[in-house]
């Protein structure tokens, strides 16, 4: 008999098993019902944790920001981040990213991710005494 047949059709059978006199058929068809209903139990919470699972993941979604490069993550009245694009796109996995001089780099893959805004200041800062006016270069003396 399968599972689900001694599911459907357990309880009457035991009752028809008791008025027949039959304790000990009964006693062992009401411990294979309720192994069974036991691992519906079980079945049903592990389903209930998925489902709470998949709404948390879908409600992170929601939050997550790209900035072409790193996601972030939004609400209210936060900002937190940033995290690894390849982590999360990948294995769906929000792995903090560390921040280096001039780069943020994931401990998790590896990945580096140049900080624009750092790289620019950098560049700023190397360019200015290029921008300073040189006296000319006298190219014929007099
Ligand atoms: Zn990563």
């Amino acid at each position: 008999m399968s599972k689900k047949l001694l599911h459907a059709t357990g309880f009457g059978r035991i009752h028809q098993l008791i008025t027949e006199g039959r304790d000990d058929e009964a006693r062992e068809l009401l411990k294979a019902l309720q192994d069974e209903y036991i691992g519906l139990v079980e079945e049903n919470e592990a389903l209930k944790n998925q489902i709470i699972e998949v709404a948390q993941v879908l409600d992170m979604a929601e939050c997550m920001e790209f900035d072409g490069q790193k996601y972030w993550l939004t609400d209210d009245l936060r900002h937190k981040g940033p995290y690894c694009q390849l982590c999360y796109d990948r294995d769906g996995l929000l792995m903090r990213l560390q921040k280096q001089q001039r780069h943020w780099k994931c401990q998790c893959c590896g990945n580096v991710f140049v900080d624009t805004k750092a790289v620019k200041e950098t560049a700023a800062k190397r360019s200015f005494p290029a921008a300073v006016p040189r006296p000319p270069i006298p190219l014929f003396m007099k």
